[in-house]
């Protein structure tokens, strides 16, 4: 069993003192600042001239450029797009100073070494498990929220310590910070993301369309009515069995009798997932998506276009409007 670590194992006077910038004011930058600042510690944001500082004056946070604010922090937590944040760091890795510490909320550049800090600075991974307005949604009910913690370089010797007290200030450890790595963090996360949920939902959506059904009814059932929300839920907090529970008897016997693959599928379904496993350690797709971040996202926006084209999208405002939703949360 991992070590997972509470408010008991953690100390904010590691970062009191310290002066944390936080680079990039987006989903997870907003957040984690406003708890560390409600946590007592000392923060400026470094950040892009843009929509993303005019909300950081609107919270009151001194701003800086990201060249300015690393060079005046003990702390530097990055939390820009993982793609953009090499060409960033290249910036002010000249400026890093002896007892500095960066904080990652992604493995992502330091597992696949697309930046390579200096032995001197302490490097920790921090990732909450939770969406950036979950952050602060949590931190102000007290509930808390669960969070990867990880050392790769330990130049002060209190390194963990020091992640720890940063996992405080956000409000995690009230919910558990558990001992990871920077490889760890990266596979898990890069695995769920290319198993391809989107494009499976949207398969069963055509497959019922071409049995007839009604498509708004059918985009109702796999996920509009948000019953999923409901039953992931139950999943997290009673477990992925018992939650069964839950359900009618016939649901039951779908659930585990008729949706079970036979053995030779189930084999071939796993060696599917370690394809995907191994397209992530053997670094193919970093190589990928930083070939389409340098090519503009090229990629990216074509099959955003494509896929924003489908019939599904049309039936879904459709259904949106009878909800009563406007699809902007
Ligand atoms: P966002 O896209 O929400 O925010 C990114 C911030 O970086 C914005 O302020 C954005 O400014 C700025 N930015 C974008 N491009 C550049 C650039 N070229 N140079 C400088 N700044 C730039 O990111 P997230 O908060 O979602 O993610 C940040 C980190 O947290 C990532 O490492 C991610 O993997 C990790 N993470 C994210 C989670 C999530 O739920 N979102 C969960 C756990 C970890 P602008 O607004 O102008 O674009």
């Amino acid at each position: 069993m991992t070590k997972c670590f509470f408010d008991k194992d953690a100390s904010l006077s590691y970062v009191k003192e310290k002066t944390i910038a936080i680079i990039g004011y987006g989903n997870q930058g907003r957040s984690q600042a406003l708890n560390m600042r409600d946590s007592g510690l000392n923060i400026v944001i470094g950040c892009l001239d843009d929509d993303s500082q005019t909300t950081a004056v609107q919270d009151n946070f001194p701003i800086y450029s990201i060249a300015e604010a690393s060079s005046i922090a003990d702390i530097i937590v990055f939390l820009i797009p993982d793609e953009v944040i090499p060409d960033v760091f290249r910036n002010l890795e000249t400026e890093l100073e002896e007892g500095c510490m960066l904080v990652f909320a992604s493995g992502f550049n330091i597992y696949y070494k697309l930046i390579e800090p200096p032995n001197f600075v302490d490097i920790i991974l921090l990732a909450p498990r939770m969406i950036g307005t979950g952050v602060r949604e949590n931190f102000i009910n007290g509930r808390g929220f669960p969070s990867l913690i990880a050392v790769e370089q330990n130049a002060s010797g209190f390194a963990l310590e020091r992640g720890l007290g940063l996992a405080k200030g956000i409000g995690s450890t009230k919910r558990g910070v558990f001992l990871s790595s920077f490889e760890e963090e990266t596979i898990l996360d890069l695995f769920l993301e290319h198993l391809g949920g989107l494009y499976a939902v949207r398969r069963r959506f055509e497959v019922l369309v071409e049995a007839g059904l009604n498509p708004e009814i059918i985009l109702l059932e796999l996920y509009a009515s948000g019953e999923g929300v409901a039953t992931a839920k139950a999943v997290s907090e009673l477990g992925l069995w018992e939650q069964l529970k839950l359900h009618s008897r016939t649901s039951q016997f779908g659930q585990e009798i008729t949706a079970k693959l036979s053995i030779d599928d189930d084999i071939r379904s796993k060696k599917n997932l370690h394809k995907i496993v191994d397209n992530i350690r053997n670094g193919n797709f970093a190589k990928d998506w930083i070939a389409e971040k340098n090519s503009g996202y090229q990629r990216l926006s074509a099959i955003r276009e494509e896929n924003l084209d489908h019939y599904l999208i049309k039936v879904e405002r459709n259904l949106f409007n009878i909800l009563g939703r406007n699809g902007k949360g």
